[in-house]
């Protein structure tokens, strides 16, 4: 787990604060405290959705990922392959790749000439693409979660001057993005 201190979104509760990595995700204090729970007390959890009458239990169906996809944590230290490669102008490009168990779980991509202004939109282009990339092989391989909240924070942190390609992708799907439910409160 890794600390971060940004003011990005909470993949859980939605609320902009300090976040923590776990299992792919970016979690405010009171959500991490949630999920260790969740993750290391199943047993509690389930007696305590019963004694306060939850019926957070009962639809678990309509969520099979969780059961289907054996869900891996980012180890803090991966294999990493690096090529060289140009692209059609000549440039020439290192790619990354990040390898666990002989899978690629994350792509980046580098250039010498990263202060070329010329280049700044294809680089954030090419940043887009590779972090969409990570993100859809750490689902295929870690099983993480998809959600649009993490797709526009990818698209987001792609971004390098405002309204460029990613930045103005971010702009359309926010839009989209529904207001994260609020807790219910319990009954007494
Ligand atoms: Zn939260």
């Amino acid at each position: 787990m890794t600390q971060k201190n940004n003011t990005e979104r909470c993949d859980g509760c939605g609320k902009a604060t300090n976040l923590k990595d776990t299992l792919g995700n970016e979690f405010c204090e009171d959500c991490l405290e949630l999920a260790v729970a969740i993750k290391k007390k199943p047993e509690t959890i389930k007696r305590i959705c019963s004694l306060i009458k939850s019926d957070l239990l009962n639809n678990q169906d309509n969520d099979s990922h969780c059961k289907t996809t054996k869900i891996r944590d980012l180890p803090e230290v991966l294999d990493a392959v690096r090529f060289r490669t140009r692209d059609r102008e000549l440039n020439t490009w290192y790619v990354s790749v990040s390898e666990l168990e002989g899978n690629p779980v994350e792509i980046f991509a580098s250039t010498a000439f990263d202060r070329d202004d010329q280049l700044q939109s294809r680089i954030s282009n090419l940043t887009t693409i590779t972090r969409l990339v990570s993100l859809i092989l750490r689902n295929v391989f870690l099983g993480e979660v998809l959600t649009l909240e993490k797709t526009i924070k990818q698209l987001h942190r792609s971004s390098r001057q405002k309204n460029d390609l990613p930045d103005m992708l971010t702009n359309v799907l926010r839009s989209y993005e529904r207001e994260m439910e609020m807790p219910t409160s319990v009954k007494e």
